[in-house]
């Protein structure tokens, strides 16, 4: 069954969550306690988690633990993720040097620019590689990941040399639609096969900051979380 993305955004609140408690050492909570600190009910808590099995005990909630280590399991945290970013300007350098990522096991294996001025600088221990060197790296290190940095009019073709590269996850956090390659067959647009595995998140700030302009004009027209 498909589950919808908004579930998982949910899963990953919380975690969130989840570790602040542990952080507080509060070792037991329940749908409605998560419910709340979530801003969702307690059916939809419920709801998420069933998608991934049974995690507690009926009318004894769950403990704080063993519902973390699940849901790193369930979303992969338990693994490391070697991650490459493309374009170490401001943003590329932001993130870099943004401990956060590392909580978790992804961690930054290649950056990459085509700048000559930003070329060669190290940047957490890493030496930034010219872009053109990508498909080598990626011979030579397993990439799991790609974050897109790069200026907007550059992204698609930032995220073409990744998936050529054979890196099937990518977070774009340039302001544009990233596209898949598509071709023809037998009069068809079809997405290309070394697109097809291939997952986009966005990152979108700009449209975070429309979103905001609108809805701070028109409160009444946000949705409600249904409590
Ligand atoms: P920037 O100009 O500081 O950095 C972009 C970097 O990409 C430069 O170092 C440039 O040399 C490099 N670059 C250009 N073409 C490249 C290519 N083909 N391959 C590899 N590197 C390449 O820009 P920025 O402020 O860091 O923003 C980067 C992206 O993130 C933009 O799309 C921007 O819209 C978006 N963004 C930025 C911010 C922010 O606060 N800076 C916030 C949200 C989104």
């Amino acid at each position: 069954a498909d589950i919808p993305t908004a579930a998982i955004s949910r899963l990953v609140t919380y975690l969130r969550i989840l570790e602040q408690l542990e952080a507080q050492d509060i070792s037991r909570t329940s749908s409605t306690d998560l419910a709340e600190r979530a801003g969702v009910t307690a059916f939809q808590v419920r709801k998420d988690l069933a998608y991934f099995g049974r995690f507690g005990t009926r009318g004894m909630g769950y403990t704080v633990p063993i519902l973390k280590r699940e849901l790193v399991r369930v979303l992969g945290l338990n693994q490391t993720w070697n991650v490459v970013i493309i374009g170490m300007g401001r943003l590329g350098q932001a993130i870099a040097n943004y401990p956060g990522a590392s909580d978790y096991q992804f961690q930054y294996v290649g950056l990459f620019d085509v700048n000559p001025g930003i070329i060669g600088q190290r940047i957490r221990g890493l030496t930034v590689q010219h872009v053109q060197d990508l498909p080598d790296f990626t011979r030579h290190n397993r990439v799991d990941l790609g974050f897109i940095a790069v200026p907007p009019d550059r992204a698609q073709d930032a995220a073409q040399g990744l998936v050529d590269a054979g890196v099937r996850g990518i977070l774009n956090f340039a302001p544009v639609v990233i596209q898949p390659r598509t071709l023809e067959r037998g009069g068809l647009q079809e997405i290309s096969d070394e697109w097809r595995a291939v997952i986009v998140e966005n990152v979108d700030f700009l449209a975070g900051m429309k979103r905001l302009a609108f809805y701070t004009l028109n409160p009444h027209l946000k949705e409600t979380p249904t409590l």
